[in-house]
């Protein structure tokens, strides 16, 4: 008998009716022949409204008392899914995180999952019950009640789905599905019918608020397909699985973070440790930083500009502050006007001129970009937030999003798992004995075969890179890893990539041809660099790698030149010399996490 397992986010619980209605969806799925496992978030805006609540009596609540309070909310909806199943003629037993044996660790608030065992629900569902979980919580191993952060339900619902080995796990919430971008921002965004994992993964991080993106990292580690739909209708969703909809397209959705902000720290010393410096600094205060560009400087100093959300802006500068003086830096600069917009997709490893492209529309729409970072399959770029609704139209119209491709996946059926039965059991054994979300990395690698081109003091105007990279490439040299940093200087902007090592004379001598068109005061570049790769699943939830490389890498006495991160990996650049050298060092540091 397959197994489903069914969400229900709170807009699909709000009210009684919506209750009953989820109630008749789950039976309708055990009578067609299922066993049927539903997860539940809180009714509504419960959870805000305890949070609240909790805000009221206590500036700072507890964190331990705050997970006391807000798993109530999943409680109160479990028992009224379970009450309307039986009015509805059938068996129904809800369960708490703890009754059914979500074990986590103790970060009450944001818990992450260890172990599930399957025991009880499996029992209950072979005597004819449809069983009715929680969603968002967990027990530690002193029995507090835990949870695991906001949206966190979806993790709930896929970790089951995992755990139990179920045949589906549909997430039923009040959008249809996935959408090329959110269409409360573009309405010509397009219902996707599939989406790979990582593609989610970079979507979901960007602020496609459709899941939960530990969910996501759940899903693809243990190879569980999902199924997005509307919890008002019966129509076809989106699938995510490990595929693209599109196996030629290079880009599948677009997405913007509104309110971001910018911190410039100038004249950094440009020594090993200092990037290491800032982001334990900030780390420390558990702010998020983002986009982190480091362009190498003149006279041996270094500027670092990194985004983080702008109502941490405060905070962050505050650190910052301090950190100047530490480091012995030049001073810092902030912008909080600014937004970012990017696209993904798995295709863009495969092909060229995507960020041109990216680029180019921007320009074409006579916005002038701040910053990018590219990685490979997302690429960034920071504007101005009044500009930043039109960027994103313009990027979603470049890629043609609102049109599907013609060779887009078109699905009937859900797919079976393709887990191959030695996976199963390593997979099952896993479950059994390891963390679920422990940091997995796949590999941690060296390329040395590259070069890096600096052009520094550009003045900056719309236009800029893609005028550069329209050069670079008209000479058919292959880009890598592209940032654009705002200098100390008013104005001016400084750009570095990276290219296969055999082209590097070759661009030197197109860059030079720009200098005087574009009024770039310096054009740099090493012939000898390389970078250092670390992979896995979610590194950006596991925002302890990135640090964790600086450390490393500043142990080893390595400077860092180039930086990107993304879901899928980090990667740093770094002189030839060192590779050998920090590959050593990485490899030791993480020796623990390394499949
Ligand atoms: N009720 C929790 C929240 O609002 C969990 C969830 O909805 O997924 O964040
Ligand atoms: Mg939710």
């Amino acid at each position: 008998m397959a197994l489903v397992v069914q969400k229900f986010g709170g807009t699909s619980v709000a009210d009684p009716e919506k209750i009953l209605a989820a109630a008749r969806k789950a039976i309708r799925a055990q009578q067609g022949g299922n066993q049927v496992v539903v997860v539940v978030s809180a009714m509504g805006h419960n959870t805000d409204l305890l949070i609240d609540l909790a805000n009221q009596v206590n500036d700072a609540p507890p964190a331990r008392e705050m997970d006391m309070l807000l798993s109530t909310g999943e409680q109160v909806s479990v028992a009224l899914m379970a009450m309307a199943v039986h009015s509805l003629g059938h068996k129904a037993v809800s369960l708490t995180g703890a009754q059914m044996g979500i074990h986590t660790d103790s970060s009450f608030t944001k818990a992450r999952i260890r172990t599930i065992s399957s025991d009880r629900i499996r029992k209950l569902l072979d005597a004819g019950n449809i069983v009715i979980a929680a969603g968002f919580q967990g027990i530690d191993d002193e029995g507090n009640i835990t949870t695991l952060g906001r949206g966190g339900s979806d993790t709930t619902a896929v970790a089951l789905a995992a755990a139990l080995r179920a045949d589906a796990c549909e997430i039923h919430t009040d959008v249809d599905g996935v959408y090329t971008t959110d269409p409360r921002q573009l309405p010509e965004a397009r219902h996707m019918s599939q989406i790979s994992y990582d593609e989610m993964l970079e979507l979901a991080s960007l602020g496609a608020g459709v899941m939960h993106n530990r969910s996501i990292e759940f899903a693809k580690k243990y190879d569980v397909p999902i199924h997005v739909r509307s919890s008002f209708s019966d129509v076809r969703g989106t699938l995510i699985v490990s595929e693209s909809e599109s196996p030629t397209s290079a880009v599948c959705g677009a997405a913007m973070t509104r309110s971001e902000a910018r911190i410039t720290v100038q004249g950094v010393p440009d020594v090993p440790g200092s990037s290491l410096q800032l982001f334990k600094l900030l780390a420390n205060q558990k702010i998020d930083v983002d986009m982190i560009v480091q362009n190498v400087g003149e006279e041996n100093r270094a500027d670092i500009s990194f985004t983080v959300l702008n109502e941490e802006l405060k905070k962050a500068t505050a650190v910052v502050k301090d950190a100047v003086k530490l480091l012995g830096a030049t001073g810092f600069t902030t912008d909080n006007e600014v937004s970012k917009v990017s696209v993904v997709g798995l295709g863009m490893a495969k092909q060229t001129g995507v960020a041109q492209k990216m680029f180019h529309a921007v320009a074409d729409a006579g916005i002038n970009i701040q910053m990018i970072t590219t990685s490979e399959i997302k690429i960034s770029v920071l504007v101005a937030r009044g500009q930043s609704q039109a960027a994103l139209r313009a990027v979603h119209q470049a890629f043609v999003l609102e049109t599907t491709p013609r060779d887009a996946v078109e699905w009937t059926e859900l797919p079976t798992r393709k887990a191959s039965p030695t996976d199963v059991t390593k997979l099952l054994g896993d479950l059994q004995a390891a963390d679920m979300e422990q940091l997995r990395l796949s590999d941690i690698s060296l390329s040395d075969n590259q070069a890096r081109v600096t052009l520094s003091d550009v003045p900056d105007a719309p236009g800029l890179a893609a005028k550069v990279f329209d050069a670079v490439a008209s000479a058919g040299v292959f880009v890598d890893m592209i940032v654009q940093s705002c200098d100390g200087f008013q104005g001016a902007t400084s750009i570095s990539f990276t290219i296969p090592r055999s082209q590097y004379e070759q661009c030197m001598e197109v860059v030079e041809g720009l200098k005087k068109q574009y009024q770039i005061r310096r054009v740099t570049g090493c012939r000898e660099i390389c970078k250092l790769s670390v992979r896995g699943i979610g590194l950006r939830s596991h925002t302890s790698v990135a640090i964790g490389m600086f450390d490393a890498l500043a142990s080893a006495g390595v400077n860092v030149e180039m930086i990107n991160t993304s879901e899928l990996s980090v990667n740093v650049v770094v002189a030839s010399q060192h590779g050998q050298n920090g590959l050593a060092s990485l490899k030791k540091k993480f020796a623990e996490n390394l499949n």
